[in-house]
């Protein structure tokens, strides 16, 4: 058996093209299969918190080159339209996920990393190495495999992972739109079964972007009428929407978004970004979450390469307490965030109090971001 000394990352979203740049930077092979091509938009609010920035530099990236809005305030509202704006305490900066991804495949592509179009089948693993086979019929054998699938692929399947055997009731819309939009703001607004963040991207686009049950949709015929008669009944979002006109062709839907714990370690692959666990996207910190979490496990494989770290176990061990030790609260802050703002008495009456107490909002911000990542060279 021909055993590559590659590391085999499945998945090209940002936190399986970040690892791949991150382990190239270190000296590292690098193979990553994306089933999909580049640049392709995705679904997401494409607020990126700005806890990245210090790693982005370090892995040389320079996103002024993504011509991205500098966001740094927030206004939140209720059902109801009750409103309550602050400034975010690190900010953030809004760019596509057409433009993000693409940018960051560019450059493990110039770092030597290889890159396969294909959509990998299978992960099994024996006697101490990885077979991943391809749509394509291609067999990769390696010791070690990151697993960036995202939220939910055929391989969760395959894995018979606990989340994937069970059916999620959370869906999610997003387009762009042209209008008037304020760059340095992101919207998030609540509307009956569900929430919608808007902000600008590059391009002078404005991104408009719901996650809603599937019980609140399917009482509508299409998007255009749960978007008139539900998602509009906040005037913020009506507004927006009387105000913009839409630039995608049809907007873009995924279903099936599960909030369900997930293992971070399975069959010995090394989970990162949302394959290892989703955050409510109402905290705005998936994609730093993705991108962190891929600074964690390639830091590790790094000292399990130069024998720092002693075996497998202990590397899978190592990662799956940094993970928690980073990662775990947010998640749960987020989950109860999501839970208490679904019953609009609840959320109205949780108005009230950030209302009264201003230094609230800024504070429950704090508890689902991280603080910025400190680089030690
Ligand atoms: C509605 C919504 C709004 C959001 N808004 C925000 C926001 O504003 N800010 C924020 O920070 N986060 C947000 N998030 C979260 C954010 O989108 C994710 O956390 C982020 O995309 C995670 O990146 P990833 O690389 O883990 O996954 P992905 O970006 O999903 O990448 C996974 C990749 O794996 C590939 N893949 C899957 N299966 C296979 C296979 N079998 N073979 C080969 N390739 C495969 C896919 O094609 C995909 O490119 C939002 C999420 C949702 C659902």
């Amino acid at each position: 058996m021909n055993i590559s000394k590659e590391i085999t990352i499945v998945g090209g979203g940002l936190a399986g093209l970040t690892a791949a740049i991150h382990l190239s930077k270190i000296g590292l092979k690098v193979m990553l299969i994306e089933k999909n091509e580049y640049p392709k938009h995705k679904v997401c609010g494409e607020y990126v918190s700005n806890e990245i920035l210090p790693y982005l530099n370090w892995l040389s990236l320079d996103i002024s080159e993504l011509n991205s809005t500098q966001i740094s305030k927030l206004d939140f509202s209720t059902v109801d339209g009750q409103m309550i704006h602050c400034d975010l305490p690190l900010g953030g900066f809004g760019v596509s996920r057409y433009a993000f991804d693409y940018f960051l495949c560019k450059k493990a592509v110039q770092n030597g990393c290889k890159i396969i179009q294909d959509n990998v089948e299978d992960i099994v693993y024996k006697k101490d190495i990885f077979t991943v086979t391809t749509s394509n019929g291609k067999i990769i054998n390696s010791r070690i495999v990151i697993g960036a699938f995202g939220k939910r692929s055929n391989i969760d399947l395959k894995l018979k992972r606990k989340f994937a055997l069970k059916k999620s009731h959370w869906l999610a819309v997003k387009a762009h739109y042209s209008g008037n939009f304020p760059n340095d703001l992101v919207g998030l607004h609540n509307f009956e079964g569900g929430y919608c963040g808007v902000s600008k991207v590059e391009n002078d686009a404005i991104n408009i972007c719901y996650l809603t049950t599937y019980t609140s949709f399917k009482k509508h015929k299409n998007i255009d009428e749960f978007q008139n008669q539900v998602v509009a009944k906040n005037p913020h979002l009506r507004s927006v929407f009387e105000t913009s006109k839409m630039i995608f062709d049809s907007p873009l839907t995924i279903s099936q978004v599960s909030f369900d714990k997930k293992a971070v370690v399975e069959n010995h692959i090394l989970m990162i970004g949302d394959t290892a666990g989703l955050i409510h996207p109402l905290c705005g910190n998936g994609m730093a979450m993705a991108i962190h979490s891929a600074k964690i496990v390639c830091e590790l494989i790094n000292k399990f390469y130069k024998n720092e770290v002693k075996s497998r176990d202990e590397l899978e061990k190592m990662y799956k307490n940094e993970w928690k030790r980073n990662f775990k609260k947010r998640i749960r802050i987020g989950r109860l965030l999501a839970f208490l703002l679904q019953n609009s008495n609840v959320s109205i009456a949780l108005m009230k109090i950030m209302i009264t107490f201003p230094i609230l909002l800024p504070f429950i911000i704090k508890q689902t971001h991280g603080k910025s990542i400190v680089i030690k060279d």
